[in-house]
């Protein structure tokens, strides 16, 4: 097995600005490689947090830091590090909408470090008391039950509190029958912690000229690019045939990336010969 190189991940990048991890600390990534790739090939909705931390546990070198002990708030924007440096020639999310204003379609890729994020300076922890606890904000670990309901005030409160232990809250349902007033504690204080990748990008539409804020899916089982497995076999036997060269289950993607477009040029030419050549 070849070795594969690792990258830094430079906390300033991170939603937690590496504030949680021990001092001399590190994070160090590799881009994804076929077998990855072949293994995120699998995932679907019930599986893909599992899948996804699988990758991450595969792709990162950690120093001095558990992989137990990464925050989740960190955990999409090391996803994001892995996608955009493995998938370097489309590492975006295409979006397709008509504008609400001028009612003409927008068409547009949005690059990965253009979705907002915000980081823990921009933050603060405070606390109020619920029936006599203590409730405050927390930052979960990768290993903590993350809440994805689907009901944005909910995850906010779940993810970024401790009332699921303080309060006994078993069901996300539970939060929905306390009194309007503590409910309103609750979620100020989830929300003053919030932060992380925060799923929106603000694009300028180009017919009219007003921002628009665009809502993005993320979702674990989008997190990544999907490549097909009959897509990777096509690729193997084409780079194969025109390289000469085989395509290993170790090979990073952004090299198999630049080796596909190189064979997709050459296809290309040898069409446009072969149609000079009929039309003579
Ligand atoms: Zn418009």
């Amino acid at each position: 097995m070849t070795e594969q190189n690792y990258f830094n991940v430079n906390y300033e990048n991170l939603p937690s600005l590496g504030r949680y991890y021990k001092n001399g600390s590190s994070i160090k990534f590799r881009i994804l490689n076929i077998r990855d790739l072949k293994f995120l090939a699998a995932i679907n909705k019930d599986n893909s947090r599992e899948m996804v931390n699988e990758i991450l546990r595969r792709c990162l070198l950690l120093d001095k830091v558990k992989f137990e002990e990464l925050l989740e708030i960190d955990r999409l924007s090391l996803v994001f590090y892995l996608r955009t440096n493995t998938f370097q020639l489309s590492n975006g999310y295409r979006t397709e909408f008509n504008c609400p204003y001028c009612h003409n379609k927008v068409i547009r890729d949005i690059k990965l470090p253009e979705i907002a994020t915000r980081n823990i300076d921009d933050c603060f922890i405070s606390e109020e008391r619920i029936h006599g606890k203590v409730i405050s904000a927390i930052y979960k670990k990768i290993v903590d039950n993350a809440y994805k309901t689907g009901e944005r005030d909910l995850d906010t409160i779940l993810n970024f509190t401790n009332c699921e232990k303080e309060l006994k809250i078993v069901d996300p349902e539970d939060l929905l029958v306390l009194p309007a007033d503590e409910y309103a504690k609750l979620l100020s204080v989830a929300e003053r912690a919030r932060c992380g990748v925060l799923g929106y990008v603000d694009i300028t539409c180009p017919s009219c000229g007003r921002t628009l804020r665009v809502g993005i899916d993320l979702a674990d089982e989008t997190l990544f690019n999907k490549v097909s497995i009959v897509q990777m076999i096509k690729n193997r036997v084409q780079v194969n045939k025109y390289c000469g060269c085989d395509i290993s289950d170790d090979m990073p993607y952004n090299e198999v990336e630049i080796m596909i477009a190189y064979v997709n040029e050459l296809i290309e030419k040898e069409a446009e010969m072969m149609q000079k050549k009929s039309r003579r």
